[in-house]
């Protein structure tokens, strides 16, 4: 079977990682230090955290906003429960906002709408999680626009989008937003295996990602209600976690940042290479804003299916068959057992229900050959003929 996503491991990776076997720390020390140096250069934003997930990431964000009961968290519904879940970690409400029906992210206009609707209502969200799908960026300038003017925080879900560039900066420069948050689960840009950062350039917010991150303890004087005891002391100022990642896995992660441009040039080629194969096909082809670059981490198509004649259960299932290990990004959260039985129901998001009816994701990773690819292009042609 062909995965729809793999990591890529060179020899220098396993390198990189005995070698942090061999030192002295195992657990969080001096290499995730530098790993997160490393990714906040090559994102040019101020602060980076690494955290064990990008789950982990996403609920220390929402508590260092101070996200609670009674307050509201919205993002879109074509996304992985856990932009939503964060909010229901802070017992804090979750709304969602429909999608723009070309990029498929969270739509500037749907959630200026829905904003004039929550206004009247007295209802306004704390907290938008803009999830870059597939790699694209959000229109983040106006989904920052509206966070001033309402004075909402905004948070960027970039699990997808690591290596991806918005107007002339990488997605993580925390240009327009209060924090953004990657993944390095196998099937994104780079890898620890599990793992994940938040970034953020506001002093102090990475302080209180870091006390959370690990127990809500300090060790600086100045951040304790009394004077030290000694070298030994410490203070739980809060009721934090442990959402540490280890320097075994930050080793391998600075060893695959090496190459994080190289991978996504890679998947760039292939796509552009599906983008050439598939014009004649009736399916719709990923659209792209010239305004962004993409980190392609996924290929999604939306299948004509009036023009088919076959449903989308029906082309999966020949294609999984065939050896192609083809996928479906995403159910909307909102049709979740969980959210329905919060109230949401289906209807409620027409355009990513549409959308979700549609979809279907290619495979896509920077060792997917030419000659595999081929397969996946012929797969699919017999498919929806
Ligand atoms: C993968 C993913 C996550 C969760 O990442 P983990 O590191 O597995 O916790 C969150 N949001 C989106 C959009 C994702 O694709």
């Amino acid at each position: 079977m062909i995965p729809y996503g793999h990591q890529s491991i060179t020899q220098a990776d396993i390198d990189a990682v005995i070698g942090v076997l061999r030192s002295d720390w195992l657990t969080q020390g001096p290499t995730v230090a530098r790993f997160e140096r490393a990714v906040a250069e090559y994102c040019g934003a101020a602060h980076a955290v690494a955290v064990s997930n990008a789950t982990a990431g996403l609920h220390l964000a929402c508590r260092v906003l101070g996200l609670g009961p009674g307050d509201l968290l919205w993002t879109s519904p074509n996304t992985f429960v856990a932009s939503a879940n964060c909010a229901r970690f802070c017992g804090a409400d979750v709304d969602f906002v429909d999608i723009d029906p070309r990029t498929y992210n969270l739509s500037p206009a749907a959630l200026e709408a829905k904003i004039l609707q929550a206004e009247s209502a007295g209802r306004l969200p704390k907290v938008v999680v803009a999830t870059h799908f597939a790699g694209q960026s959000c229109d983040m300038q106006a989904l920052a626009q509206l966070a001033r003017r309402y004075g909402f925080a905004l948070i960027e879900d970039a699990a997808h989008a690591l290596g991806g560039r918005y107007l002339d900066r990488h997605v993580g420069s925390c240009r327009h937003s209060d924090m953004t948050v990657f993944s390095f689960h196998p099937v994104k840009s780079i890898t620890t295996a599990e793992g994940g950062m938040v970034l953020c350039n506001r002093d102090g917010l990475d302080t209180r990602l870091r006390e959370l991150r690990s127990h809500g303890i300090t060790r600086d004087p100045a951040r304790m209600d009394e004077d030290s005891h000694g070298d030994w002391y410490y203070q739980q100022i809060d009721l934090g976690y442990n959402y540490r990642l280890s320097d075994l896995q930050a080793g391998l992660g600075i060893s695959q940042l090496a190459r994080l441009d190289q991978f996504i040039a890679d998947r760039g080629r292939l796509a552009a290479r599906y983008d050439a194969a598939l014009a004649e096909l009736p399916v719709q082809r990923p659209w792209q804003d010239p305004a962004m670059q993409s980190a392609w981490h996924l290929y999604v198509v939306r299948l004509q299916l009036d023009r088919i004649g076959k449903s989308r259960g029906e082309v999966f299932a020949a294609l999984r068959q065939a050896g192609i290990g083809v996928n479906v990004h995403y159910i909307p959260v909102h049709t979740q057992p969980y959210y329905r039985n919060l109230g949401f129901r289906a209807g409620d998001f027409p355009v990513a229900e549409a959308y979700y009816a549609e979809a279907l994701t290619l495979p896509l990773y920077p060792e997917l050959t030419k000659h595999q690819q081929d397969r996946v292009i012929e797969a699919l042609t017999k498919v929806l003929q």
